[in-house]
């Protein structure tokens, strides 16, 4: 057997690891045996010399992300059997094997006990985001582990980890293609179609977490005129006009992205000119839309809060695009609005949305509380994890 580089925790910091927490922060740690560089295996010792857990080294105050509680060699065969674990946690949820659905999360970071990985799937695509060293450097590996696991549904992985990379480490990295070369790809979500380009798209090229809500939206949309602000590609536009909107307007400050929901609105039928998609700035948009117009409004900004420092600006931004968006809906309207910043709790989200009707001078009732699909999920120890938060409201 290996025998890794040993971090030796102080008396009492065992706790969170004998709770499967899955980081250990470097305040905790009484001595480090070996040298281990970043991205290097180590395993955790308690002060009185008991084995704990087997992570990845770090190079911050966030010192091990652990992916093993069990002292075993960490080698090809460890790493096979956790992805194969997590594609029989989608197959158990139907989504393997799926004809109306090809695009989930196969990976979920410390939700699915491999902190630092997210791999999304796309039809025969793999998609893999490293956020840390030591999953980057067993890319090729990982590659491979899909490409096995997989019951021969995938042929092509493309690692996309550079900006991950460069946000969550000082790596500089290049994304390439692994495994194929299935840049493009046409996938199904419900029964909707959609082009995904991995290479060109943001993220993995699609917002999978939106899935379930989607389909909510579309049980609201019949007959309604629905604004689907921070639109991207179109995910909740196509769904609304499926079900039967009479307008359905698409909005984003990204000119490719708002193409691209034009061609996704097209390829599922939908051509007319009330079904338009336009390139614009959120709050511009809605403070010089009528108010009135729309009875039925989407709100999926991007995570304004990237880290703890930026909460209050965040929140401040969440307060103002709710406060345009509730000041201007139609009464009897209903809003979808969500928050996908990690480090804003789902009260503080409800808060500032609370401020925002006050500052709107509107009623609101709320009626959903909305999170991510079941192939996105929370680790019970580190509940974090659960970044999306939305709240469906209705306005008189
Ligand atoms: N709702 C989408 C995902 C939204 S992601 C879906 O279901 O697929 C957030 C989007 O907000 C991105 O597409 C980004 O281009 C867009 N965006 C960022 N800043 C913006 C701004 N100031 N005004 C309008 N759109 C913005």
């Amino acid at each position: 057997m290996n025998t890794y580089p040993q971090i030796i925790l102080k008396p009492g910091k065992e706790s969170p690891v004998l709770r499967f927490h899955p980081w250990i922060f470097s305040g905790a740690i009484q001595k480090t045996i070996g040298k281990p560089a970043e991205g290097d295996i180590v395993e955790c010792y308690s002060s009185d010399g008991k084995y704990l857990a087997t992570g990845h080294c770090m190079p911050g105050s966030l010192a091990v992300k652990l992916f093993a509680f069990g002292q075993q060699e960490i080698n090809k065969k460890f790493w096979f059997s956790k992805l194969k674990q997590a594609w029989q946690v989608r197959k158990a949820i139907g989504l393997t094997d799926s004809t109306q659905t090809t695009a989930y999360r196969l990976v979920h970071n410390e939700g699915d006990s491999l902190p630092g990985l997210i791999v999304d799937i796309y039809g025969s695509l793999a998609v893999i985001q490293a956020h840390t060293t030591g999953m980057h450097d067993i890319r090729m590996l990982l590659a491979e582990g899909i490409v096995t696991v997989s019951e021969g549904k995938i042929t092509s992985v493309y690692d996309k980890s550079a900006e991950a990379m460069s946000k969550m480490t000082q790596r500089i990295v290049t994304n390439s293609f692994l495994i194929g070369d299935a840049e493009e790809c046409e996938v199904l979500e419900n029964g909707h179609r959609f082009r995904i380009n991995a290479v060109t798209g943001q993220k993995t090229g699609f917002f999978l977490d939106q899935r379930e809500n989607r389909e909510l939206l579309a049980k609201h949309s019949n007959g309604k005129n629905v604004l689907n602000m921070f639109g991207y590609t179109g995910g909740f536009s196509v769904y609304a006009a499926a079900a039967g909107a009479k307008i359905v307007h698409t909005v984003d400050s990204s000119a490719p992205a708002i193409a691209l929901a034009e061609e996704n609105m097209k390829l599922n039928g939908y051509k007319a000119a009330k079904y338009a998609c336009f390139v614009a700035d959120a709050r511009k948009y809605m403070e010089t839309m009528e108010s009135g117009k729309y009875d039925l409004i989407v709100l999926d900004p991007p995570a304004y809060a990237k880290n703890v420092a930026s909460r209050n600006q965040a929140l401040k931004g969440y307060r103002t695009i709710n406060a345009l968006a509730l000041s201007k809906i139609k009464s009897g309207g209903i809003l979808f609005t969500f928050s996908c910043s990690q480090v804003v709790e789902r009260q503080t989200f409800t808060s500032a949305v609370t401020a925002a009707a006050v500052d709107a001078g509107r009623q609101v009732r709320i009626i959903r509380h909305l999170s991510q699909p079941p192939d996105h999920p929370v680790n019970l120890f580190h509940q974090e994890g659960e970044y999306l938060k939305g709240l469906v409201l209705l306005v008189d």
